[in-house]
Formats: structure tokens, sequence, C-alpha cells
């Protein structure tokens, strides 16, 4: 007796922990599902999520006895708000299995052979991308849209048909003449990542709380009680499935066949699905999604869903726990969002002087790839966010994107932080900083600062400006280091010998690199100015400046207001340039670049005997066919030059539609005045 008597009290107090636990799982679990379902406002991150459900699921399996009748593995979604009117669906809406990995994917198709044999692996299977968005369900009565419903707990949804309508890429009738009687098509409303951007800016600049992601932006949006606000968010629709009511049976044999049909019926369908007649293909397939298709797709997905592919195949094969099809399942990825702490905030300063501050995060792994710094923009959305050092974190990296702080997550805020500011002086050369109010960027002003001189270096050599092929960040950061250069002219001064130094370099691609460097000098005047750097002297207002003025020498006698007389120059940039050149170190720079043969002057566009040569010319107003930038292209190929403003030394005025204040200066000066056709006529087109 007394050797088992241990037994006997061990089991059950193993078993009443493990209840314990599964009690906690459970109340967590339904916790999260209220604040991701129902408040649109996850607090945990998917993947948290996901593990707490499995540790659930694990729990019951090997312990029925703990499975209570409201355990949330027995349930889809949440049941539906009570604000919205019901709708109850034709067939129940499912939720899907997941598996984490090729290894599960193939214990999935393993259990299926098991039920039907070598059917399962006969079918084929459909793999299709796993939108990220919410599940939702339209109903069609003789081909024409009915009901719009939510998931909801997968039997009753929300009734959201006025919401559903104001989606421009759901046909409010199919394109079939033969509709069934009565068809629930279901897929999943998302927004595409763009447009969530903008809005979630929005947010922060107007102080709401920004959305955690696509999916909880969608789901909110599509749960107005307005319609009017869901029809200002650009929401799309994908669909995959389709139901008609019990006893009535499909006209497809396939899932294949559902959504070839469902795309000639207008309803837009995901790209990249595939059916594969083999699991290896699946797997190849999601690698390939997982790797790259993952990052140029304009939404959110969060794996695939494979799904046998013969429709009387997942009849026989069904439901189970009342949840999920066995004969679909989801292949998750690894999460693009995830949660770490923001252990500092730095700031770096760019090309131009602009201060950039940037997160120093707790490594995390997200989509595969560890990220330890994000990219934060500037002061104001740092301070709009309320981002404290400290703080608890979600950082999203999608696709080739630079990792993103999303915002903090109040909740997990412990302790009293500080909040951010950004410091007074140039972390790097000590110089005061200033502000920019109209942009919220901050500067250090100094032309010469160190700071700037890698990320100059590196845009003075980019593909846009002087274009010297070879001449990588990598190269560059070498050099500097090696001390073989310090600004953009000691570039000039490499030679073969001295490149071939450095380790990495042979002899050939020393010898082509120094080539590549000598074909620069030819660039025109247009890509230096812009290689430069000079604040907001970007490509265009390059050109613009460049082919006005002609040459570096005309550039540097220009006054700020010749050169903001400039057509497309103004205050702003004239300052900035003005403040650039009239900086000591950059008339050095300019002298040095000049000695070493760059090319300071700017291919005149214009026909030297062209039918405007000398010519002032103003264009006011919308031209009928021309736009501004092809109406200054013409003046300018036929000799002439476009300015801003109306003087007695204007030429003549081209005035189009709308043509505002300058119209009436040129008459009041006398300054002759013709239209479009006018100007054609002149340059003898
Ligand atoms: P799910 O999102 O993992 O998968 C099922 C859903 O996938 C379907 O209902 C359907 O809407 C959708 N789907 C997308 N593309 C599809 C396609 N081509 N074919 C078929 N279905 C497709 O399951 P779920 O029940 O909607 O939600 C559970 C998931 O939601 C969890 O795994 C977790 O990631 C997330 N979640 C997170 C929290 C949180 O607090 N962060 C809380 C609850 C749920």
């Amino acid at each position: 007796m007394s050797q088992t008597k241990p037994t006997e009290t061990s089991v059950p107090d193993a078993l009443s922990e493990l209840a314990a636990r599964a009690a906690d799982l459970r109340q967590r679990i339904e916790q999260a599902s209220y604040d991701y379902y129902v408040l649109d406002r996850p607090v945990i991150s998917d993947k948290e999520y996901d593990q707490l459900f499995r540790e659930l699921q694990d729990l019951e399996r090997a312990n029925p006895e703990l499975r209570t009748a409201d355990s949330p593995t027995l349930r889809i979604g949440a049941p539906p708000q009570s604000s919205l009117p019901k709708h109850t669906h034709l067939v129940s809406m499912l939720s899907l299995g997941n598996a984490f990995n090729d290894d599960e994917l193939r214990q999935w198709a393993d259990r299926l052979t098991r039920l039907v044999g070598e059917d399962a692996a006969n079918s084929g299977y459909s793999a299709e991308l796993k939108i990220d968005g919410a599940a939702v369900s339209l109903t069609y009565r003789g081909g024409v849209l009915v009901t719009g419903a939510t998931r909801g707990n997968g039997i009753i949804g929300e009734d959201i048909t006025a919401n559903i309508r104001t989606l421009r890429d759901v046909p409010l009738r199919l394109r079939t003449a033969a509709p069934p009687d009565m068809i629930e098509i279901r897929g999943e409303v998302y927004y595409p990542f763009d447009r969530f951007e903008q809005m979630n800016e929005a947010r922060v600049q107007a102080g709401e709380p920004v959305f955690a992601n696509p999916r909880n932006a969608a789901a909110g949006a599509l749960r107005q009680l307005d319609p009017a606000v869901t029809a200002t968010r650009p929401l799309r629709f994908y669909g995959y499935s389709v139901a008609l009511p019990p006893g009535v049976s499909l006209p497809f044999k396939t899932q294949t066949e559902v959504l070839t049909t469902l795309a000639e019926w207008g309803i837009p369908v995901a790209p990249h699905h595939v059916r594969c007649t083999s699991l290896d293909d699946v797997a190849q397939w999601a690698h390939e999604v997982e790797t790259k298709i993952r990052a140029q797709l304009s939404f959110a997905i969060d794996g695939g869903v494979v799904k046998i592919d013969s429709l009387s195949l997942q009849d026989e094969l069904g439901i189970v726990g009342g949840r999920e099809p066995r004969w679909a399942i989801a292949r998750k990825f690894a999460p693009d969002i995830a949660e770490t702490r923001l252990n500092d905030i730095q700031v770096n300063v760019g090309r131009t002087g602009m201060l950039n501050p940037f997160a120093v995060l707790e490594p995390v792994e997200i989509g595969g790839t560890t990220v330890k710094l994000a990219t934060l923009h500037n002061e104001g959305l740092i301070q709009k966010k309320d981002l404290r050092i400290g703080d608890i974190v979600q950082v999203k990296r999608a696709g080739e994107v630079i990792p993103q702080v999303i915002g903090p997550v109040p909740e997990k805020r412990v302790g009293d932080l500080q909040r951010w500011e950004m410091p007074k002086a140039c972390p790097v050369c000590r110089t005061p900083v200033e502000k920019d109010e109209e942009e919220a960027a901050t500067y250090c002003p100094n032309v010469a600062c160190p700071g700037r001189q890698l990320e100059g270096l590196v845009h003075f050599a980019s593909r846009g400006a002087m274009d010297i092929r070879g001449l990588s960040y990598a190269r560059i950061e070498q050099m500097i280091a090696a001390g073989l250069i310090h600004d953009v002219a000691d570039i000039y001064d490499l030679t073969t010998e001295k490149v071939e130094s450095l380790e990495r370099f042979a002899e050939k691609s020393a010898a082509q690199l120094v080539e590549a460097i000598a074909a620069s000098k030819q660039q025109p005047l247009s890509r230096l100015l812009f290689a430069l750097g000079i604040r907001h002297v970007g490509q265009t207002v390059a050109e613009v400046l460049a082919r006005h003025f002609g040459s570096m020498d005309a550039i540097m006698a220009a006054s700020m207001e010749e050169i903001a007389d400039v057509r497309g120059v103004g205050e702003i940039i004239a300052q900035a340039v003005r403040h650039y050149l009239d900086d000591p170190s950059a008339g050095g720079l300019v002298k040095k670049l000049a000695d070493r043969g760059l090319t300071l002057t700017e291919p005149r566009r214009a026909a030297a005997d062209g039918a405007l040569r000398g010519m002032t010319v103003v264009i006011t107003g919308t031209l009928p066919t021309l736009s501004r930038a092809q109406a200054t292209a013409l003046v300018e190929e036929a000799g002439g030059r476009v300015t801003s403003g109306v003087s007695k030394a204007t030429s003549f005025v081209v005035a189009g539609a709308d043509p505002g204040s300058k119209l009436e200066k040129a008459r009041s000066l006398g300054v002759e005045t013709i239209d479009e056709a006018g100007l054609l006529a002149r340059i003898g087109r």
C-alpha cells in the first residue's frame, strides 16, 4: 500500500497543475482574441498567440479530460459585435490548421493518406497565397450581390453589406449569363501596403492611434457603422472559395476550377496560385513565396494555404473539431512584424546634413532575418508616436523595405520613461543644429561635417549622380579608413597603384575602377550639382539650374534672387544653394574638381539658331495640350529661357486657362501675350 501512495497523489497533482495551465492559456487566448477580433487592436503578436494556441492544443490532445466545452481550440474567431445586424452563413466559415515548417506540412499530408489512402496525394494540391486580411462572405442571388458578411464565429457573422458595396473591385453583378440561384463567395478583404502606410501616417498627424497591421485596419474599416467611412478606405478583395446551400451540389470538380471560374465571373483572385502534383512541389512553391514573391507583393500575406484539389475528396475528408477543414492547411511563414525592446535612439548625419534618428533594438528575428536597427524618420514622428527609450515596440519589415518601428506597445511600458528629444548639437561635429520647420527636419549646417563624409561620397558615386561603377559603399568605407579619400575631389586622385594597395582589389578591378572614375569626369553639370548633395537639390532641380545657368561659374556668381527666379526653383531652394556655395569649403571643393578636369558646364539643348534664341519666356496657366515641362523643353530647344516672374525683360508670356496675376502684370507692362498655338507656330511646329 505504502508503495502505491505516492503515485496516487502525484497523478492528480500533475493533472491539476496541467488543468491550471490550460485554464490560464484559455484565459490569455480569449483575451487576445477579443483584442484582435472585436477591438481590432492586438496586444500580443501573432507569433505569441500562435504559441499559446499550439500549447493549449497539445495539452488538450494529450489530456482530453482537460478540454472544456468553451475552449478556444474548438471555436472560430469571436462572437459578432452587437451593434451590427447579424448574418447566418449558408455553410460555416472555417479557420485553418497551421504547419509552421515543411515537416509539419508532410505530417498533414501523411494524416490524409492514412485516412483516404493514396487518393489524397493523387488528387493534387491547390497552393494559394494566404492573404492576411479580414475574411468575408459575399452572397449573390441570381448573380447579384445581396449580402456581405464578416466571418464572426464562423456560423454567425456581422452584416456589412453597405460597407462591402463601397469596395470598387467587388462586382455588384457576376459576369456570367448563367449564375447559380444562390452562392456565397468567400474571400479576404485587405488593405494594400502603400495605402496602409499613408493612413497610419495621417493617423499619427491627427494624434490617433496607429493600426498594428493592414489586417486589423481592414477589419476595422469593414466594421464601420457608417459606410461613408468605409468608402474612404482603399480596401480590396480577393476571392478563394464558394459555398452553396446544403443539398445543392457544386458545379465544380476541383479547387483550381473554382479559382478559374471566380476570375471569369469578375471576382478578383490573388496571383501566384498553382496546382501542384506533389508535396515536394508545394514545399518548393512555399519556399519561393516566402523568400522571393512575398517581398514583391503590394499586400500582406502570412503564409500559403494548401488545399486538396479534388472537391469530392474535400467533402469526404470533412472538418476536424468543428473548426478546421482536414483537407486544407495554412503553411505559415515567419511573421514580418515582431515586438522587441527599443534600447536606444541614435542620430546619424545624412549627405545633406539632415539628422536622421534611428532605433537601436534588442535584436529580433523578423521574416527570417535579424533586425537590430530601424528607421524612425524624424523627431516629430517619434514625438507623435510617443516612443521612449526602454519601450517595447512593434517593428515591421515589409519585403526589401528598411525595418520600421510601428509604435510602442503602451500596455508593456514599465516605469517612468523619459520623452526623447533631438540633440541640440550635431552628434558628429558639435555644431548647433538648425530646424527646418516646414519639413519637420533638423540639420547640421556645417558643410564640412565629417558625419556627411561617407553618405556624401556614396551619394556622389551613385547611379543617378556621377555613376561611378564599382565604387560601392563598402569600398568607399575602405578608402576612407585607409586615408585615401576625404572629400569627393579626392576620388579623382585615385590611381591604379593606390587602389590596388587595398585589400580585395586585384590589378584588373583596380584599373576598371580608375577607368570608371575618369569616365565620370564627362558627366554634365546637372549630375555634378545633384552629386554634391546640396540640401533640396534633387535631380530635377539640378537639371533646371544647370540648364538655366549653363556653367558652375555662372551659378557661383548668381545672386539668391536670380536663383530664386528660375522657374521651378523658388526661395527655399535658392537659399539652400547659396548657403552651400557661400561656405568657403564649397568654393575650395569646386576649384579642386575643376583642376581635376571635371565638366562644369551643361551642354546646351538649344539649337544655336533656334527661333527663340535670346528670348525670355514666361508660361502661366494650364495649357490645352502641353504640360509645363513639355512647354519649357520646347522653349529651351528653340534657344529661349523660361523664367517664373514677368518683368520688362520678358519677351512674351504664354498663357493658358486660369492664368492668374502674371497675365495682368504682362498686360500692365505691355508684354506680349500669346497662347499655346501661338507658341507652337513661333517654333515652327
Ligand atoms: P488564420 O488566419 O490563421 O487562417 C484562416 C483564415 O485564412 C481563413 O479564415 C481565411 O480568412 C484566411 N485565408 C486567407 N487566404 C486564404 C485562402 N487562399 N484560402 C483559404 N483561406 C484563406 O486563422 P484565423 O482563425 O482567422 O486566425 C487565427 C490567426 O489569427 C492566428 O494564427 C494568429 O496569427 C491571428 N490572431 C492573432 C491574435 C493576436 O492577439 N495577435 C489573436 C487572435 C488571432
